[in-house]
């Protein structure tokens, strides 16, 4: 990738936008304008990640459609207060609170000495990994990240009022939220109770008195006896469930209600759907406005998973010498409540696009102001529910386009969303294979002495070898050819 690929472009307003944002909702199932709580400022929490591995590619695309969607805030005026946690312990191996810790499962994976210190170098070690990722991928980091292992206070407190509610139980095992007393438990997916109940789970707890009931505080007994990470509790030494850390630390730092919480799709009918119950119970008023999540990444054998071992990170990427933002301009070209399928074929075509994009770009003159009604479009398709295909079809019809001038400029407020890192003009030429530029010559030699049939063949193996040959007052002008 040469230097035009991979700057940081600051985003700021670009205009009053007449077309006004729209988000598809899954709490209420259709596309609603977005109005925020507090006049321009926008509280949006993300769930992060649980830094016991690498994070695989679905993973990524989940945060890459989140940042689009804070830039998209940005780019709409607002002013965004982004919160996202980090999983440093609680998450089970099932999100419906079986099997062993995450975290503590990789401690065995890494053949860790078992000691508190061993659980948070892993932790350390895969969260700067995934800093490292999102940079990568130019994603912008939030404003505040929070740990689980650093709010067990704020957590342990609204257990305690959950209890005090009487909203929770305690069994031998730990405390366990009861959702048969929130009448709209599960409003979120739109399931009924019985609906989520978790089919599969064979080892249920017998104490548990619903089977959607989750854990809230899990004890240090039993299963969990040898579980380093402990903290005391009125309860006992133990540790918090894996949904609670959302609801402390998103009211902790966004207030409740906030504006946006975003996630993955598998979040909607198990951790959304806890952390609404819980943060609903508790204080009695809704936990987020809006609710957008990102659908899965897959690949022939179905979601992109750590447990099923079908997973890419993106250290493999970069190993194949394949650009990341490769990755996110690939992610781009789907909408983010759509499937998308990957395939390595596929990776290096979004590499030849931004590659082709790269190449054109030096062609383009000195950036001046951007041109008004492409960036009506584009508002129109951003805005339009996140629409970046209809964006990435707009932004390669501008490049097509006769360049009065503008073109450079409107591309770099397209990249304020793209974040693709187009600094524009500033390509190096590609480089042209003496093969072609041969086959120029020839061609120039042919026009030269008007055997046009052999010109147009010549064009021909001219553009099966990936470029396109332009006819200028200053001689032939060779170009990376666009799909
Ligand atoms: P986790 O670290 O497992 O909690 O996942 C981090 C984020 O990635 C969550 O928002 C998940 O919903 C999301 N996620 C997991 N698998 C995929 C996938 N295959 N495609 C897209 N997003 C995913
Ligand atoms: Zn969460």
């Amino acid at each position: 990738m040469n230097q035009w690929i991979g700057t940081k472009n600051p985003i700021h307003r670009f205009t009053d936008s007449p077309f006004m944002l729209q988000l598809y909702n899954t709490l209420t199932r259709k596309k609603d304008e977005f109005v925020p709580i507090k006049n321009k400022a926008v509280g949006l929490y993300t769930c992060g990640p649980t830094v016991y591995d690498f994070a695989h590619l679905g993973n990524l695309r989940t945060y890459i459609f989140e940042d689009i969607l804070k830039r998209v805030l940005k780019f709409n005026g607002f002013r965004v207060r982004h919160v996202m946690n980090v999983t440093d312990v609680g998450h089970l191996v099932s999100d419906a609170d079986e099997g062993e810790d995450k975290m503590m499962k990789a401690l065995n994976r890494e053949k860790l000495e078992p000691s508190v210190a061993s659980l948070k170098k892993l932790a350390d070690k895969y969260f700067e990994i995934f800093k490292k990722d999102i940079s990568e991928l130019n994603i912008l980091e939030p404003d505040v990240w929070c740990k689980a292992t650093g709010h067990i206070k704020e957590q342990i407190n609204l257990i305690e009022t959950l209890v005090q509610k009487g909203f929770a139980y305690e069994t031998a095992d730990g405390i366990y939220f009861n959702t048969s007393k929130l009448k709209d438990y599960g409003k979120l997916s739109g399931q009924a109770r019985e609906e989520l109940e978790p089919g599969a789970r064979v080892a249920l707890n017998p104490e548990k008195r619903n089977p959607t009931d989750f854990a809230l505080w899990m004890k240090a007994v039993g299963k969990h006896a040898s579980h380093l990470m402990r903290w005391p509790s009125l309860w006992g030494d133990g540790f918090p469930g894996w949904h609670i850390e959302c609801s402390a630390m998103s009211r902790k730092y966004l207030g409740q209600p906030f504006d946006i919480h975003c996630g993955g799709i598998d979040h909607v009918s198990i951790h959304h759907t806890n952390e609404i119950a819980q943060s609903e119970a508790a204080y009695g008023t809704p936990l987020a406005n809006f609710w957008l999540h990102g659908e899965f990444l897959t690949v022939a054998e179905g979601k992109m998973a750590k447990s099923s071992g079908t997973f890419i990170t993106l250290e493999e990427v970069v190993k194949k010498k394949i650009c990341p933002l490769a990755y996110r301009y690939l992610c781009l070209t789907a909408q983010y409540r759509s499937k998308l399928n990957f395939t390595w074929e596929s990776l290096k075509a979004a590499e030849s696009a931004l590659v082709a994009l790269s190449a054109e770009s030096q062609y383009w003159k000195k950036p001046t102001k951007p041109n008004a009604e492409w960036m009506e479009k584009f508002t129109q398709a951003i805005n339009d529910d996140l629409d970046m295909p209809r964006a990435i079809a707009l932004l390669w019809y501008v490049v097509k386009t006769r360049d009065d001038g503008s073109k450079a400029a409107t591309v770099l407020e397209f990249d304020k969303i793209f974040g693709l890192g187009l600094k524009g003009c500033v390509a190096k030429p590609p480089k042209i294979p003496a093969s072609v530029k041969k086959l120029v010559r020839e061609r120039e030699r042919a026009r030269e002495s008007r055997e046009f049939a052999q010109a147009d063949s010549l064009r021909g193996e001219i553009e099966k070898a990936g470029f396109t040959v332009e006819d200028t007052a200053d001689g032939a002008v060779i170009r990376i050819k666009i799909a």
